[in-house]
């Protein structure tokens, strides 16, 4: 016998016998006065499915925005110069490294949209855009 899947569960519940053959399969199977019941629980069931299915479509398509990051590169390319307040980022200071376009408004996690910055500086962009970042500390 094949595994019972939930909808047929609901559909054969009624008359279900353990040792028995499979429940039925067919929403004509059900006596009358119950299919309206069974038929709102099987819509029940494919919503929850449906909201499921479009979770993982949505985890799947995050995850392919995720390129690998080369921090040699950005090492390389911002040269210890943290991007937002153009002041060097010494020993002391926390390193951080900023999604210049913030993943909140769609940026990647990928070598090419992260920059090297203060710690106190990336945290103070929060995930603001660059533009309203600078039109808040213009002087910084
Ligand atoms: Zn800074």
């Amino acid at each position: 016998m094949a595994p019972m899947g939930d909808e047929d569960i609901i559909l054969g519940w009624w008359n279900w016998d353990p040792g028995d053959s499979a429940p039925s399969k067919s929403l004509d199977d059900v006596p009358a006065e119950r299919r309206s019941e069974v038929e709102a629980q099987l819509k029940d069931k494919a919503k929850a499915r449906r909201k499921i299915a479009k979770r993982k479509r949505r985890l799947e398509k995050s995850k392919e925005g995720q390129d690998p990051v080369d921090y040699k590169a950005i090492l390389d390319r911002d040269k210890g110069i943290c991007y937002l307040c153009e002041k060097e980022i010494m020993e002391e200071d926390t390193l951080h490294y900023d999604h210049r376009v913030p993943l909140a408004k769609g940026g990647k996690t990928s070598t090419d949209n992260m920059y090297m910055t203060h710690s106190v500086c990336n945290i103070r962009k929060g995930s603001k855009l660059e533009k309203t970042y600078r039109r808040l500390y213009p002087n910084n």
